[in-house]
């Protein structure tokens, strides 16, 4: 097994086998994102990846899931993920799940026939940071899609029939923009009809290039309060139906996870009970500790 280090994977992954299929991310430009900064994008050689698939086996013969890393595999061409995807199937014939990342400006101008493939070939989830919702934040953080394509992008995926589990990240329209990011994702959201919806946090790094604006008081750090009050206002918005609603990374304050639209009163009430107690410290200001 090679891996080229830093290597990320969602925390629903933690247990799964994760072969680098693709190095770095094609798009590396999200302000808040320093993930892959250090690595210039490439697509691993086919039989460098075969190589690890079956290196992994001698050691883990049978993995329950299988997570194709870097940032954006997705991005991959059709023909290519689908060679790696019989491999893994090949290799691993009881592999319970296969999935990545995948951004909607790679999927946006994708055939669904090609999608369709990579459905059938056994890719099954594909994990789709939205962000947010709010096409200013999108441009102000250089997402490089907008609400429309997130939407585009999903349709495409429910009629391939894979998965989608998307992300919203809590806090990054800042304080001066909580509201509209809350409402505006919910809005794109209940458009997009994912199969998960999952919260992290907004945390700003030497490196990543909104820590300058942070240091520069450009942009305004929400305190938890008002993240817990943006969850919260993006809970409320929330219309889908059956998607899973999920805060289950070290990035946030609360662990809320339930079924929508059938738990969405338990899990609000949630956030009022933690906002009743402003002695939380979680509640409070975020210290960063170089600023
Ligand atoms: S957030 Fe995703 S798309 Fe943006 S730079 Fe990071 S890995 Fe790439």
């Amino acid at each position: 097994m090679r891996y080229e280090e830093p290597v990320f994977r969602p925390p629903c992954e933690a247990g799964s086998l994760i072969i680098q299929a693709t190095i770095g991310c094609p798009h590396n430009q999200c302000a808040f994102c320093g993930m892959y900064k250090m690595k210039k994008y490439r697509v691993r050689g086919i039989e460098e990846i075969k190589e690890d698939i079956e290196a992994a086996a001698r050691v883990w013969p049978d993995p329950p899931s299988v997570f194709l890393a870097d940032g954006n595999t997705i991005a991959m061409r059709t023909d290519d993920l689908v060679r790696v995807l019989d491999h893994v199937r090949e290799v691993f014939p009881r592999v319970g799940r296969v999935s990545c990342y995948g951004g909607a400006r790679f999927i946006r101008g994708r055939k669904v026939e090609d999608l369709k493939r990579l459905a059938e070939h056994g890719l099954d989830i594909v994990y789709m940071g939205l962000e947010s919702g709010d096409d200013e934040i999108l441009l102000a953080v250089r997402k490089g899609a907008c609400a429309d394509d997130y939407v585009r992008a999903s349709e495409k995926m429910r009629e391939a029939g894979i998965e989608l589990s998307t992300y919203v990240l809590a806090g990054l329209g800042g304080r001066d923009r909580m509201r509209q990011h809350a409402v505006n994702s919910a809005r794109t959201l209940n458009r997009m009809k994912p199969d998960y919806i999952r919260i992290r946090t907004l945390v700003l790094m030497p490196g990543f290039p909104m820590f300058e604006q942070l240091k520069s008081g450009e942009f305004q750090e929400c305190t938890g309060r008002e993240i817990a009050l943006e969850t919260r206002l993006l809970l409320e918005n929330l219309e889908v139906e059956g998607a899973r609603f999920l805060s289950d990374h070290i990035s946030n304050y609360l662990p809320l996870y339930g079924r929508l639209p059938e738990d969405k009163p338990a899990m609000m009430a949630a956030i009022d009970q933690a906002l009743a107690r402003p002695e939380n410290p979680l509640l409070g200001p975020r210290t960063i500790t170089s600023l």
